[in-house]
């Protein structure tokens, strides 16, 4: 069945739903294949120098914040810096580059959560965008902490975390499942307490509605992996338009092929060729 897979589109952000395992499907064009059957199979994938916006479908020869063309990564407020430092947010400036976007995506709940991708990291997402973030992310486990009331608040909220906890993942040990056990409900009832004046002064801006303590339960993610790459080579389709590999592996935006894993968030936008050999 799988050797009759031949796709040819441009590549977005693998979709996923939680589960054990986690169920990765890859989307190319309109075509979405189901990933996690593929693994132990010889795959393929080739680059033909064509990068489409993912927002505007413009050709660009450059690919700016993970798709976009340059005009839109100036224009759009999704590829505005505040999006990177949401404690930048300038919307209440009056200044957002797309007021009614920043309505629908920012001036909305978010949650602040402790995750365990590669240690104990903190981080802040939309609250739909649950567990889809701490998949993309190569989570093993999860957990809500606050949810608060706009994407400004998560940010003071996580600069406050920041000066106890980690903010980033380590990729190359997420993608070696070199990853420690962490009890995430203990973890969270100490970082409550280290940020308890933070929060209190928030809430005293803010409104004491504005951010909540949850007491939700951890999720736990397990990955599709049959072989735990010894050292993480990396692909690249800017370098190396033709990557070719056993799938061994799918974690976080990653695919692990035995000659090297690719982040396929990374080329989003790009027109890619993509084959099952055996
Ligand atoms: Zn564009």
């Amino acid at each position: 069945m799988s050797e009759s897979i031949d796709v040819t589109g441009r590549l977005r952000k693998m979709p996923a739903e939680a589960g054990d395992p986690v169920a990765y499907n890859l989307a190319i064009g309109d075509n979405r294949i189901t990933l996690n059957d593929l693994i132990g199979h010889k795959v393929r994938l080739n680059f033909d120098g064509v990068i489409r916006c993912i927002h505007c479908d413009r050709t660009t020869k450059k690919s700016f914040n993970q798709g976009y063309c340059y005009p839109c990564f100036r224009k759009l407020a999704a590829c505005d810096s505040c999006i990177m430092s949401p404690e930048k947010c300038h919307y209440h400036l009056g200044t957002c580059r797309e007021p009614e976007w920043g309505e629908a995506n920012c001036m909305v709940e978010h949650v602040v959560y402790l995750a365990n991708s590669s240690g104990l990291k903190v981080g802040i997402t939309r609250a739909t965008q649950v567990p889809t973030r701490w998949i993309d992310q190569g989570a093993v486990t999860a957990i809500p902490m606050l949810r608060v009331a706009s994407r400004y608040l998560s940010g003071l909220v996580e600069v406050a975390c920041k000066n106890h906890v980690a903010d980033r993942t380590n990729w190359r040990a997420m993608l070696k499942g070199d990853v420690p056990e962490l009890d995430l409900v203990q973890e969270r009832e100490r970082l409550l307490d280290l940020i308890a004046d933070d929060l209190a002064q928030l809430r005293a801006q803010h409104g004491e509605e504005s951010i909540r303590i949850v007491d939700e339960a951890t999720l736990g993610l397990g990955y599709p992996v049959q072989v735990w790459p010894a050292k993480v080579k990396t692909h690249n389709l800017d370098k190396t338009p033709e990557v070719e590999g056993l799938l061994e592996g799918i974690k976080g935006q990653y695919l692990m092929l035995d000659t090297g894993v690719i982040n396929i968030r990374k080329f989003t936008g790009y027109e890619v060729r993509f084959r099952v050999l055996d």
